[in-house]
């Protein structure tokens, strides 16, 4: 048996979320239960293998549920990347598109030392423009990444296709 199916069986579809067609991915069940929290924080820490890991970073908002607890895990520091507008110090942005116009997420520009090991992790892989600004902005920091990690990856959208060669790791795919 797969070691994510029990974490699979408790995203709950929520259909026509926050739009009439979108088919939303709640992972509120897994949150709320203290045994599969822990599976899907310990599977997700698994994802970065034997490397050192400095930073884990996590991409506004659930993203951070995840990384924070991943980081604590892993002895690592959290670094947030968060939609534009709420990082108080000196940022970078990166833009991104949406289906109807564009976004922008930015980092803290002294968030990561060039050659750090970071690991990036987001709840969910859905198109790839979100964590492709996120590697946009680790990039341009000079940080070495040593995995990019979902708990959830909606390969149908083929989002992986936007990450390069990044070490791509997805808990539960549909
Ligand atoms: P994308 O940039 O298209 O890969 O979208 C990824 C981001 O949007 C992630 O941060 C997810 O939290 C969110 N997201 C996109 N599609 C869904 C979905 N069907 N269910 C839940 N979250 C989603």
């Amino acid at each position: 048996m797969d070691q994510s199916n029990h974490l699979r069986a408790a995203v709950r579809d929520v259909h026509d979320f926050p739009k009439p067609g979108i088919v939303f991915k709640d992972i509120t069940p897994i949150l709320s239960d203290s045994a599969l929290f822990q599976d899907s924080i310990k599977l997700l820490a698994e994802t970065a293998g034997d490397a050192t890991v400095d930073k884990v970073v996590g991409i506004d908002a659930r993203g951070f549920i995840f990384a924070a607890a991943v980081a604590d895990r892993l002895n690592a520091g959290f670094i947030p990347i968060r939609k534009k507008g709420k990082l108080p110090s000196t940022t970078r942005e990166a833009a991104y598109e949406l289906e109807y116009g564009e976004a922008i997420v930015e980092i803290h520009e002294d968030a990561i030392k060039p050659g750090e090991n970071v690991l990036l992790i987001d709840d969910l892989l859905a198109t790839g423009g979100t964590a492709e600004a996120a590697l946009k902005l680790l990039d341009g920091l000079g940080a070495h990444i040593v995995g990019v990690s979902f708990l959830i990856e909606l390969t149908f959208l083929d989002g992986r296709s936007k990450l390069g060669t990044k070490p791509i790791t997805s808990l539960i795919c549909y």
